[in-house]
């Protein structure tokens, strides 16, 4: 598999003669997605130089702050390869088919790249790291919903796995086999167990962004309505640029080992709502549709994250509240909106 910036063929080249004025080198997969953004952020920001993983489908589309590889998490035959090209000290796996209600339509597909993409990679990592003697350290992103219909609140790394989706179900295999790969292979491999967080780079088919996006435009006079599904659902939401720090702060810690991520806080979409609407000055009573078509086949129970360990361990600690987020996406939506306007959409 080739790169698409030939810069970067030379840059490894250098390094290879001599590494040492390369602090740390990062791989993210799933780099193109929310998280990917902002742990790219954070770790330029700690002096690494990232390298991102994209899928073929998305030929062309660059964040200029990264280099990047075309791969794909469903065939594992170019990983290895690109494991050697890279020379990663942190491989970040934040690649994932990651859409909980379509996994109900495409269980298979959300098994391979998110179950089974896992363990690809967990094993290109053991293969680099025993034909090359390198010390390559792995996060995986696991998920609040592999608790699903939760057997005891508040959720912490004791808590029995009870998926409710197809895309829980592969996820709790991600997150077994990186457990594994440490207690059978001794690799530093960790699991944060992190509770929904969102940010202005949420993709647009999640609710929070499809609530703030709606919001906006309605503002500005661009849409009438908007369709969601249970308004009664409840999330620990947080702020996707706290959740990165905490996946770099598992892999600086001396000891490999899995952490549960959120705020401890739950909050329905209803109260979501009323936020966002509030702010900007509207009653969304107005202008919200219930519709069935989105409510799930089998719905998750309210979660709501056990974090003591992190804040114990890591030192973590979250920094932006539920309002402040709401807020945060809300400016930027109507900010967006706005652009829409102004071009016509
Ligand atoms: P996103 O959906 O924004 O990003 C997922 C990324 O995976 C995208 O870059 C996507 O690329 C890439 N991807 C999808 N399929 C493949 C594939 N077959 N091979 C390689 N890359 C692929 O998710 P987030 O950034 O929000 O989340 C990051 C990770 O954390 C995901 O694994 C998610 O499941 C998990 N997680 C997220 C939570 C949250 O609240 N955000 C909570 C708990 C866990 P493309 O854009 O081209 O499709």
């Amino acid at each position: 598999m080739t790169s698409p910036q030939n810069v970067y063929h030379t840059i490894n080249r250098t390094r290879q003669k001599g590494r040492s004025y390369v602090s740390q080198i990062a791989l993210i997969t799933g780099a193109s997605g929310q998280d990917g953004w902002y742990l790219t952020d954070w770790l330029i920001g700690q002096g690494y130089e990232v390298h991102g993983l994209i899928p073929c489908r998305a030929p062309g589309s660059g964040d200029a702050r990264l280099r990047l590889h075309y791969g794909d998490l469903s065939d594992g035959s170019n990983l290895i390869q690109l494991l050697d090209e890279i020379q990663p000290d942190e491989v970040y796996n934040l690649a994932a088919q990651s859409y909980v209600g379509l996994s109900f339509e495409l269980p298979v597909y959300t098994g391979d790249v998110t179950g089974l993409g896992a363990l690809r990679l967990l094993e290109a990592v053991r293969l680099h790291m025993k034909r090359t003697g390198r010390f390559v350290k792995f996060y995986q992103a696991s998920s609040s919903e592999m608790f699903g219909k939760v057997e005891e609140s508040p959720q912490n790394e004791r808590t029995p796995f009870h998926p409710r989706s197809p895309y829980a179900c592969a996820k709790i295999y991600a997150h077994l086999q990186t457990m594994n790969y440490r207690e059978a292979y001794g690799m530093f491999a960790c699991s944060g167990i992190l509770f929904n967080h969102e940010s202005p780079r949420r993709g647009e088919n999640f609710v929070t962004r499809k609530i703030t996006r709606a919001a906006g435009r309605i503002k500005v006079g661009l849409q009438e309505r908007l369709s969601l599904g249970n308004l009664d659902a409840s999330r620990d939401w947080g702020f996707a640029g706290d959740y990165v720090r905490a996946m770099w702060l598992m892999l600086q810690h001396d000891k490999p080992d899995d952490y549960v991520i959120g705020t401890g806080e739950t909050h329905s979409i209803r109260e979501f709502l009323d936020e966002v609407f509030s702010y900007l000055e509207l009653d969304w009573h107005d202008y919200v549709d219930v519709d069935p078509k989105y409510f799930r086949p089998a719905e998750v129970d309210i979660v709501c994250a056990d974090a003591s360990k992190a804040k114990r361990v890591l030192k973590w600690e979250p920094t932006i509240s539920f309002r402040e987020l709401a807020r945060m996406m809300a400016d930027h939506d109507l900010e967006l909106a706005q652009r829409d306007l102004r071009l016509g959409k």
